[in-house]
């Protein structure tokens, strides 16, 4: 149920100029914002929220998660029962939005009835722009087989991260079965991966045929393709072929910056995941074959970060985190912030990440017209980061297409 509702005394936070502006007023009627500005005036029955100078945003967009990955074993996960995955994604997606993402991308795994689940109301979570699951080639990062198993079960109702599919007819069809589905882009494996058993983390995967095959394919739907990559080698040949984000990129150089640019790219850097699998990933399931790629890309990440970053490359924000270590998806502001302006960060996992998603103005971003996907936290981001990654005692208040999530103020219990 919604309501209309006037912030008062709220700290704007201006994710497009990088900004704070004390003393405004932001109207919210049903699910979108209505007005923004000092002198804005409560209609007739309006509830007035005072915020009392603190500061209000909007709410945050990870443009990489796995609703699905319950465990670091992607693998086992394929066997288990759809019903026991989504009930884990269910508890992970309340978990996701109480850390203040109001929306996500999911880049494997996640389909149209956990999207659908959300968007009615059934699951109480961030709004899921979903791909279905990630193409691979054989022996690519989704290809889960140990190497003496020959069969594989690639039915789509498996709860699996991905499908296995070659050549251009093949990924066409596989590309097709996603798209049929409502997906919101196509994702791909361009390079090998940390946590699949057989690929090398410098190969490329998929012949360049295949990519324009799955770039076609996503075009005439008015979709987009993204693609999982760490070489400049992987990351170049995805870009020339039309892929319109790049995953990771850990590996990039200043030849794939260019590229960036010129196709108007974007880079989804997961730097958190690499932490946190060096740090726990045995603990959640991951092998030691995996931990060993991990280092591989764990170093270089904060590096192709800043490359990025200088040259002007449009920078969304990713966690990719797996099983248990995804309560640390707010830890990748906090490791960005100490290589790139707090702005910056905010950026990448608002306005950018809106651009992305084909969402501009619509999230991101307080303004008429746009979401009304809101928080209330305390402190100023733009000065300090913490703010926004201690939301136990911080983030005071949720609210999403104009729905209260979470009121520490008390601001609706009030009559
Ligand atoms: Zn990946
Ligand atoms: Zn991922």
């Amino acid at each position: 149920m919604t309501e209309t509702v006037l912030f008062d005394r709220a700290a704007l936070l201006d994710t497009v100029a990088g900004t704070l502006l004390p003393g405004q007023r932001v109207l919210v009627r049903g699910n979108e914002i209505d007005a923004v500005g000092p002198d804005v005036e409560a209609p007739d029955g309006a509830r007035v929220v005072d915020l009392e100078g603190r500061t209000l945003m909007p709410g945050l967009v990870d443009c990489h998660v796995h609703v699905n990955a319950h465990s670091a074993d992607l693998g086992g996960i394929a066997d288990d029962s759809p019903a026991y995955v989504a009930a884990t994604a269910a508890i992970e997606l309340r978990a996701m939005l109480h850390r203040g993402f109001t929306t996500v991308r999911d880049t494997g795994g996640a389909d149209f009835g956990i999207a659908d689940a959300v968007a009615e109301g059934l699951i109480e979570g961030p709004r899921i722009f979903f791909g279905g699951k990630a193409l691979s080639q054989t022996g690519g990062h989704v290809d889960m087989r140990p190497r003496g198993r020959q069969v594989s079960d690639s039915h789509q109702c498996c709860p699996s991260m991905g499908l296995v599919c070659d050549g251009v007819d093949g990924v066409r069809k596989a590309a097709r079965e996603q798209l049929r589905t409502g997906a919101h882009h196509v994702k791909i494996m361009l390079s090998g991966g940390v946590a699949s058993p057989t690929d090398r983390i410098d190969s490329t995967q998929f012949a360049i045929e295949e990519i324009r095959a799955i770039v076609d394919e996503a075009e005439a739907a008015n979709r987009y393709v993204t693609g999982h990559a760490y070489t400049a080698r992987a990351i170049n040949r995805g870009l020339e072929a039309g892929v319109r984000s790049i995953e990771h990129g850990n590996l990039l150089d200043e030849s794939s910056t260019e590229l960036f640019l010129r196709h108007n790219a974007f880079l989804v850097p997961t730097l958190v995941t690499y932490r946190q699998m060096a740090r726990e990933g045995a603990e959640f399931g991951l092998s030691a074959a995996n931990l060993a790629k991990n280092t591989t890309v764990l170093d270089a990440g904060l590096r192709a970060l800043e490359t990025a970053h200088r040259a002007g490359v449009a920078i969304c924000y990713g966690s990719d985190l797996l099983g248990g270590m995804r309560r640390h998806q707010l830890q990748e502001f906090t490791i960005r912030g100490a290589v790139i302006p707090a702005a910056d960060v905010i950026r990448s996992a608002t306005v950018t990440a809106a651009r992305l998603l084909g969402e501009e103005g619509r999230i991101g971003q307080i303004t008429p017209g746009a979401r009304a996907d809101l928080l209330v936290v305390d402190g100023n981001p733009l000065a300090d980061l913490a703010v926004l990654t201690d939301p136990e005692h911080r983030l005071h208040l949720i609210m999403q297409g104009g729905n209260v999530k979470a009121d520490r103020l008390g601001a609706f219990s009030r009559a």
